[in-house]
C-alpha cells in the first residue's frame, strides 16, 4: 500500500491524541476486503487510553471555543484544502481498507471534505437572538455556546464522511472531538488526523482513538462526565445501547441509525430515469449505505418494463477489486458475514415464492464479492421487507395504487430515506407528505449533500447532519435575562 501513495506519510497506524501520534502495547489488524491481506497493524487503545484522549479534548476545549469563528474557519479551511490536495492518496487508502472502487472512494473524500468546507463557513454565523422582554425593565438575549467535548462512534461504510459530518460542525461550533473509527477502517480516519495536524488544528481539538473494543469505548464515552455529546452512526440496535448508557448522565445525543428505504416507481414515471435512479440508490457502495433502496415498489402497469430495463442495465455492471485497473462498478462486500446476510435474504425470498431474474449466486467469484441481484415477486412477508439487506439485492414488489404503496412503504420501524418516481404534481406532493421519512428523493436516487439536513424519523435516529441545522447539534442555547 505505501508504494501506491504519493505521500506515504498519510498511512498512519498510531492513534492521534492531544496532537501526538501514540502507540500502545496492543494492535489490531486491518485487512483489505478485496484481497484478504493485512494492510496495517493499528494501535489498539484501551478504555483508559481513551479516557486520556477525553482529558486532552476537555483541556483544549475552552481555548478552542475562545477563538473567533473566523479563526476556527481559517484552520478548518486549510484542513479542507489539504484533504482535497491529497484526494488520490486518501481514496487509495480508503479503497484498500473498505473495498469501494477507487473512483467512488475519491468521490467520498470530496463529499467528506465538503462538510469541513461548509461548516468552516458556518463557524462565522453562529448567531444568537434578542427577544423583546416580558416586562418593561427586562431584556432577553439568547447565546449559542458549544456543548463541550463531543465523541463519535462511526461505521466502516463511509470511513471519512461519517467522521467529517460530525467533527466539522463540532469544531466549527467550538467543541473538541474524540473520534473512535470503525475497527475495519481506521486508516482513513488517521489520515484525516495527519492532515488536521498539518492544517494547524491545535493539539487536543481533534483526536482519533482506534480500538478493537467498541463497547468499552462506548461505555467510556457515556460514563465519562467530561464528554457532553455523543454522536453515532450505525445500527438501531447499537444506537439503543448508547442511548440507554447516555441516559445516566443525560448526555446530548445524535443518532444516525438504520434504514429500510422504499423506492417507488409510479406508472407516470419516466421509467428509464427511474432505472438510473434505482441503480444509483441501490448499488452505490455495493448496497452498503443506510440510504440504499432496500424495497423497490413498482406499479403493476409498468412492473415488467421496469424489471426488464433494470436487468438489462445491471448485466453490464462489473464487480472486482476496487484498486485494479479494470475500474469495476462495485467492490467486494465488507465481510463474509455481510455476504451471508445477502444470501440469506435471497434464500428466504425464494422459499416464499420470489424469483431471481438476475443474480450473482452462480458466479464463480471468490471472497466477499457479490454482484447485483434482482428478485421479482417480492412480498411483505419476506425478510428484506422489515430488515435492511445492506448488499446488492434489488427486490421488486408490485403494487396497484397510491394508498397501498404508501401503507407498505411506511410499514416499518425505520424512517431514514425514501425515493419515488412520478410526474403528476398532485401525486408528487401527496406522496412526499405521506412518506414517514426524514428524507424523500423525488425523481432522484441520490440525496446526500452537505447543504441539506440528513437524518431519520422513527427508529432511524435523532438529530440532523449537514446544512445550517447540523451545527445546532453541537450548540447549547443560553437565555440571559437582564433586568434594567
Ligand atoms: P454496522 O452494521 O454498520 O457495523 P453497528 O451498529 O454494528 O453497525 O456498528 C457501528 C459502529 O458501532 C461500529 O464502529 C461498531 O464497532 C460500533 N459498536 C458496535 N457495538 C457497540 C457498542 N456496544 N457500543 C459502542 N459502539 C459499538
Amino acid at each position: 500500500l505505501p508504494a501506491l501513495l504519493k505521500d506515504a506519510t498519510l498511512l498512519e497506524s498510531r492513534a492521534y491524541v492531544n496532537g501526538s501520534f501514540i502507540e500502545s502495547a496492543k494492535t489490531f489488524e486491518v485487512t483489505n476486503p478485496a484481497r484478504g491481506d493485512v494492510i496495517a497493524n493499528v494501535t489498539d487503545l484501551s478504555r483508559a487510553d481513551v479516557g486520556k484522549a477525553i482529558d486532552a479534548a476537555f483541556e483544549a476545549q475552552k481555548d478552542w471555543a475562545s477563538w473567533t469563528g473566523k479563526e476556527r474557519a481559517n484552520v478548518m479551511r486549510k484542513w479542507f484544502d489539504l484533504i482535497m490536495e491529497n484526494q488520490d492518496d486518501l481514496g487509495t487508502i480508503m479503497t484498500a481498507e473498505q473495498g469501494k472502487p477507487l473512483a467512488e472512494a475519491k468521490g467520498e473524500v470530496a463529499y467528506g471534505a465538503s462538510f469541513i468546507e461548509f461548516n468552516a463557513e458556518e463557524a462565522k454565523r453562529v448567531y444568537g437572538e434578542t427577544i423583546p422582554g416580558h416586562a418593561r425593565d427586562k431584556r432577553i438575549m439568547v447565546l449559542k455556546q458549544p456543548v463541550g467535548v463531543a465523541a463519535s462512534i462511526t461505521p466502516w461504510n463511509f470511513p471519512i464522511a461519517m467522521i467529517t459530518r460530525k467533527a466539522a460542525p463540532a469544531l466549527a461550533a467550538g467543541c473538541t472531538f474524540v473520534a473512535r473509527p470503525a475497527a475495519e477502517t481506521p486508516l482513513s480516519a488517521l489520515a484525516l488526523a495527519v492532515l488536521a495536524e498539518r492544517a494547524g488544528i491545535p493539539a487536543g481539538v481533534f483526536n482519533v482513538t482506534p480500538s478493537s473494543s467498541a463497547s468499552e469505548v462506548g461505555k467510556e464515552f457515556c460514563e465519562n462526565e467530561k464528554v457532553r455529546k455523543i454522536t453515532f452512526t450505525g445500527s438501531t440496535e447499537v444506537g439503543r445501547i448508547l442511548l440507554r448508557q447516555a441516559a445516566d448522565q443525560v448526555k446530548k445525543c445524535s443518532m444516525e441509525l438504520g434504514g429500510n428505504a422504499p423506492f417507488i416507481v409510479f406508472d407516470d414515471a419516466d421509467i428509464d430515469e427511474a432505472v438510473e435512479g434505482c441503480i444509483a440508490s441501490k448499488f452505490r457502495n455495493n448496497g452498503q449505505t443506510c440510504v440504499c433502496a432496500n424495497r423497490i415498489y413498482v406499479q403493476s402497469a409498468v412492473y415488467d418494463e421496469f424489471a426488464e430495463k433494470l436487468k438489462a442495465r445491471v448485466k453490464d455492471m462489473k464487480v472486482g477489486d476496487g484498486l485494479s485497473d479494470e475500474a469495476p462498478d462495485m467492490g467486494p462486500l465488507i465481510s463474509s458475514d455481510a455476504l451471508e446476510k445477502v444470501q440469506a435474504h435471497i434464500r428466504d425470498a425464494q422459499s416464499k415464492g420470489a424469483k431471481v431474474i438476475w443474480g450473482s449466486q452462480n458466479d464463480e467469484m471468490e471472497g466477499n464479492f457479490f454482484g447485483p441481484t434482482i428478485v421479482t415477486g417480492a412480498t411483505q412477508d419476506m425478510a428484506f421487507a422489515t430488515e435492511e439487506t445492506f448488499g446488492p439485492l434489488a427486490p421488486l414488489f408490485s403494487f396497484e395504487n397510491e394508498d397501498d404503496v404508501i401503507a407498505m412503504a411506511n410499514d416499518t420501524i425505520f424512517g431514514l430515506a425514501s425515493y419515488f418516481y412520478a410526474k403528476d404534481m398532485s401525486r408528487v406532493w401527496k406522496v412526499a407528505e405521506a412518506l414517514e421519512y426524514g428524507i424523500v428523493g423525488v425523481n432522484t436516487g441520490l440525496i446526500s449533500t452537505e447543504v441539506a439536513p440528513f437524518g431519520g424519523v422513527k427508529q432511524s435516529g435523532l438529530g440532523r447532519e449537514g446544512s445550517h441545522h447540523g451545527i445546532e447539534e453541537f450548540l447549547e442555547m443560553k437565555y440571559v435575562c437582564l433586568s434594567l
